[in-house]
């Protein structure tokens, strides 16, 4: 269930800039900045300006919001220049997947080749 805003949530605090990060891009969808500890030279995190668990967390009314977080992942590659190099976009959902922060979040991952099936 979509909340505006959770207290809790470190995410929601990066999205209403009340604590710092190095914000790339935002618009009244989304936000997204680069992430604290990166795995490939350009690692950027795209988030909902809501707050949204997870991607079980979405339905049908979201629909239009997930397909604006791809939108900006792909201007968001144009702006660092990894569109024709290629990038990765990557969501981790659960446990078996590794999600260590619950607010929705879309990784942006370039600058380097990466193996799929390494992961
Ligand atoms: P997950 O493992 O949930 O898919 O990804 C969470 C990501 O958030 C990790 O790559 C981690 O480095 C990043 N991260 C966690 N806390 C912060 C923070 O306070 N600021 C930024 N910029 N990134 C963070
Ligand atoms: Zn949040």
């Amino acid at each position: 269930m979509m909340k505006e805003y959770d207290q809790d949530c470190i995410f929601c605090k990066i999205a209403k800039s009340e604590i710092p990060s190095k914000i790339v891009y935002q618009n009244e969808f989304v936000t997204a900045f680069e992430d604290l500890s990166p795995v490939t030279p350009i690692h950027i995190l795209i988030i909902p300006n809501g707050h949204y668990h997870d991607l079980n967390d979405c339905g049908e009314n979201e629909a239009s919001l997930l397909g604006h977080i791809l939108l900006a992942a792909a201007k968001i590659a144009k702006d660092q220049g990894i569109s024709d190099s290629g990038y990765r976009v990557v969501v981790n959902d659960g446990p078996d997947a590794g999600q260590t922060v619950f607010h929705l979040h879309f990784h942006l991952l370039g600058g380097r080749p990466m193996n799929f099936r390494s992961q």
